[in-house]
This record gives C-alpha cells, sequence and structure tokens, in this order.
C-alpha cells in the first residue's frame, strides 16, 4: 500500500487526512461481522463510463459460526440496493450508514448472500492518497479508468465485510462489462473476455482494497519469470498501447528485483496466477498480482542499471501486505516499514553495504517521532496510517539486523514472509514478529520493540568522562543489553552496552554508532 508513499515521501507530507467522506476500514470488528468468516466474493458489474456509474450484483460466501439473525455487509450509501437473496431466498434489507443489514434466520454454516444494487462510485479527489474511482482519458482520448481503495476498502464499489483480518479464503471471481474495444486488468487470472465482459478470478486470499480493477487501452506485454522455486509464471504489463515500447525494458527490470525479493522473502506468493502490472493515471498501488503502475517510465541509476524505485516498492507488497497481511491496521508497519526495508535490500545486494548503510542515515532526519508506530489496537486505516511507518518501521529492522547478525536476521525475516502462521489465510501482528525474532534470537527482544514501536523515544546513550582518558559509556533508556560501534582516539570495534555500562580508554571524545544502526540520543555528560 503505497498509498501515501514513502517513495515520494517528502511530496506528500501533509496530505495525512484521508478522504472525509469514506467511511472507516478496519477498527474494532462488528460483533455481527465476527460471526462471519468470508468464503469467496463473486462481483459481476457493468460499468457506465460516461455515466460513471455500475450495475448488477456480487454475492459473499461466508460461513457463520453461530445462528444469525443478521448478516451485516458494508457498501457506501452511494449506492441503490434493489434486492437481497440469501441461498437462494429473498430476505430482508436495510442500507444506510454505509452498511447493509440483512435480516432472517441461518443456522450456522455456509450462506450465500447475492445483493443487486447500482449507483455511482466515489470519484477520487487525489488518487492514490485519496480513494476512490478515476475517470479520465489517456493522450491519445481513451478512457482510462482507475481504482483505488486502500483507506476505503472494497465498499468503495461491492458489499463485504471490510476487515483487514478476514480475506476470501477461496479468492473472488470478478467480472466487468465494458464497451468492446476496451481492456479490463484485473487479480489473478483472466477466464474469458467475451463480447466486453472480462472475467478474472483470482483462487488465492486477497484483501478487499485489491480487490479492482483498470480499464484502458491496453495491450499486454508478457515475459516469463522462473521463480526462485522453479515455477514459470507469466509477467504480464497491462500497458497503454501509446507506451508499448516501454514495456519491455520495465518487464526486465520487474524481473530483477522479482530474484532480489525472492533472496531475502522467499518464492513469488502467487505462482500459480501472474507477476502483473497495469499502467494507471495515479502514481502506485499494491494491488496483488496487477500492480499499479503510474510512475510514467522514470528511472534512477543502482549499480549502473535503471531503477523504478515505486514499482520496486509496490512490487514488495506482494510479501509485505498482500501475503503476510497485518489483521489489525494498527500494525500497518508490518507492511510499509518492513517493505520500504526491503525496497533497501535491493540497493544492498547491487550496491553492498555502504551504499545500503546511506539510505537508512538519510532517513533519520525524515523520521518525525511524533507519535508511536503502534497506537493501540483495533485502529482503523486512516487512523493508523502515519508516514514514520515507512522509514521507522524500516529503520527498526535495519536496527534488528545489527542487533542479531546477519546469519540470524536474514532467515528469520524471511521465516516470517513464509511461515503459514504468518501468511495467506493467516494474518501477522506486531507481536507475531516479535515472538518470531526473539525465538530466533534466544532472548526476549521485548524492550527493542516496545521502544522502536510503541514510544517516541530514542535509545539514549551516555558518555561521561571520568578522567582525561577514561569514559564511561551506557544505556539509559532501555533494559536489555544491546551491541553498539564506539570509535576511540585509537579504534572502532562493537562492544555490548547495558546500563551499567563500560569504561573505555581514549584521548579525545568517543564517538557512539557512528554507522548509524540505531535511532539514537547521545547524550555528552
Ligand atoms: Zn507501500
Amino acid at each position: 500500500m503505497l498509498k501515501r508513499m514513502f517513495y515520494c515521501w517528502l511530496l506528500v507530507l501533509g496530505t495525512v487526512g484521508g478522504n472525509a467522506q469514506a467511511p472507516a476500514y478496519g477498527g474494532k470488528l462488528k460483533s455481527e461481522q465476527a460471526n462471519m468468516d468470508i468464503l469467496h466474493y463473486t462481483i459481476d458489474l457493468a460499468l457506465d463510463i460516461p455515466g460513471h456509474r455500475v450495475a448488477g450484483y456480487a454475492v459473499a460466501d461466508m460461513r457463520i459460526k453461530e445462528p444469525a439473525s443478521v448478516l451485516l455487509l458494508d457498501l457506501m450509501d452511494s449506492f441503490t440496493v434493489t434486492s437481497v437473496t440469501v441461498n437462494g431466498k429473498a430476505a430482508g434489507f436495510a442500507h444506510d450508514h454505509h452498511e447493509l443489514r440483512v435480516t432472517g434466520s441461518w443456522p450456522a454454516g455456509p450462506v450465500a448472500v447475492k445483493v443487486v444494487y447500482s449507483g455511482r462510485p466515489m470519484i477520487a479527489k487525489r488518487p492514490p492518497w485519496d480513494d476512490g474511482f478515476t475517470f479520465t482519458t489517456d493522450s491519445t482520448g481513451h478512457p482510462w479508468v482507475a481504482v483505488t481503495a486502500e483507506g476505503t476498502g472494497g465498499k468503495l464499489y461491492f458489499p463485504c465485510k471490510d476487515h483487514p483480518s478476514d480475506e476470501p479464503d477461496a479468492g473472488v471471481d470478478l467480472t466487468i462489462r465494458v464497451p468492446a474495444g476496451m481492456v479490463v486488468a484485473g487479480p489473478g487470472l483472466l477466464v474469458d473476455a467475451k463480447k466486453g465482459g472480462y472475467h478474472w478470478r483470482t483462487r488465492y486470499p486477497i484483501n478487499n482494497y485489491s480487490i479492482v480493477f483498470n480499464v484502458g487501452d491496453y495491450t499486454v506485454v508478457s515475459k516469463e519469470y522462473t521463480t526462485v522455486g522453479g515455477h514459470k509464471v507469466p509477467m504480464q504489463f497491462y500497458v497503454l498501447k501509446e507506451h508499448a515500447d516501454k514495456a519491455a525494458h520495465q518487464l526486465d527490470l520487474l524481473g530483477m528485483m522479482a530474484m532480489i525479493k525472492e533472496k531475502y522473502f522467499g518464492e513469488y506468493p502467487w505462482v500459480k496466477e501472474k507477476i502483473g502490472l497495469v499502467e494507471t493515471p495515479h502514481l502506485g498501488m499494491e494491488h496483488q498480482t496487477m500492480n499499479a503502475y503510474g510512475n510514467k517510465f522514470r528511472y534512477t541509476t543502482i549499480a549502473g542499471h535503471d531503477f523504478d524505485g515505486l514499482m520496486n516498492h509496490e512490487f514488495g507488497h506482494e510479501w509485505w501486505g498482500n501475503k503476510v497481511t497485518a489483521g489489525d491496521w494498527a500494525d500497518y508497519w508490518i507492511h510499509e516499514g518492513i517493505g520500504t526495508y526491503g525496497d533497501a535490500l535491493y540497493t544492498l545486494d547491487m550496491e553492498g553495504e555502504e551504499a545500503y548503510e546511506k539510505i537508512f542515515q538519510h532517513y533519520v532526519p525524515r523520521i518525525r517521532n511524533d507519535k508511536p508506530i503502534v497506537l493501540g489496537k483495533d485502529i482503523a486505516e486512516e487512523e493508523a496510517y502515519h508516514p514514520d511507518i515507512y522509514p521507522k518501521g524500516a529503520f527498526f529492522m535495519h536496527t534488528l539486523r545489527y542487533v542479531l547478525g546477519d546469519s540470524i536476521f536474514f532467515p528469520t525475516l524471511k521465516r516470517l514472509a513464509t511461515d503459514s502462521n504468518t501468511t495467506y489465510t493467516h494474518t501477522a501482528s506486531t507481536e507475531d514478529v516479535r515472538r518470531l525474532f526473539s525465538a530466533a534470537a534466544g532472548r526476549d527482544l521485548s524492550p527493542l520493540f516496545h521502544l522502536y514501536l510503541y514510544t517516541t523515544e530514542k535509545l539514549e546513550v551516555s558518555v561521561k568522562q571520568q578522567d582525561s582518558a577514561r569514559w564511561l559509556v551506557r544505556l539509559v533508556n532501555i533494559d536489555m543489553p544491546l551491541p553498539l560501534e564506539i570509535t576511540t582516539s585509537g579504534e572502532t570495534t562493537t562492544k555490548m552496552l547495558d546500563r551499567k555500562g563500560i569504561v573505555v580508554a581514549s584521548a579525545t571524545m568517543p564517538l557512539v554508532d557512528k554507522r548509524t544502526f540505531y535511532l539514537k540520543k547521545v547524550i555528552y555528560e
């Protein structure tokens, strides 16, 4: 979710606040919805581009855990619901406050709720930072439609249980009907594209804000990618025809990124479907198997190769956000912070340690530290979002790597992205991350997690002169020993420090952590 993406982080300061007309996505799970386990969504809509309308139906297949008299779905009020059936029988319903309350009497077990509806979806004001539909045209005058929903969720245009903790286990069938000649890009695999109706299907669990589509004058440029596990996966770029000549190079770059991400995070998560990219009128968003791309083919250079930082960031969300999904937006940093850390691993791999360290040295002045990264529990997306989740979350991983060492850190990071307890249908929490890294380290890392994620404090280190050539160096505000580099007049060495501290000999005032592995405050006394 590079909703307000870190890549252009400096550009987006001040955009926090989101879309005032959009209802919350996530937060405290409603009691009626706690009884529902979503299995699958079917969405079948005709898109009226000049009218900015959709019309059709959606089916939510779910299992209800206890007998229920209410099935509660989220759907924005801008739509009119004309009928609701449950397991094929007409049901009563009320639709207001962006909630569709279906009433009746059902025993525990599977139910299919079919909703027939139509209406005008919210228009995005500043996508991707504000959600909604974008109706525009490309430079040749062809219609170009995009959907962004990270802050609002699926309720933007289909009835759903709009909570990050419950993805449809068996995926989605998404059919969008458009006039002949237009192309619709969507998640998963294209089942058919007959007479203007594009039917996309994913059989993987998927977050609601990835259940979106794009319409444009696209052509498809493809290249095969072989994963680290030996799977042959198509890379498909739905690119505007006017930019088709740029697509092959873009896929070459994407293939390089995929190899490096697989090295650190494990195999590409959606090997039975595709690595997808679709050109959009907005900058980007991490839509599962069909990442939105709007960076206009602008590159920087890493190790002599063209580099697209925006694409690298969004693609990283296939692991952090899409495969490893926070069940509560309170833990948003797992998507953005670890994802942004993964962005830096591209530099580590291509240019080495010093270039990688520079990235984090540059992050330091950008970190606001005005509120904690994790604000509590049951937090909605707009409330949980904070610019610091990108650089501070990433910096926390940088610190963890230094504290644990590569032989523990990197296998544990990969395990977080591959363990069945924290991937696909199982969501992940900050506590899961803490537990996993603590177990791998063989010691409780809670104080470090607490300092970085639950407070706005920096690590405080005191350097106190004892006499003309001796200095006491100690930690001030954390109850665990940590390794720190200390540079004296003679040498730079790594020492384990705690609150008691150690005395070092130096003719000059010692420097602490000069390569910046910590967010810290050094107090000279
Ligand atoms: Zn992101």
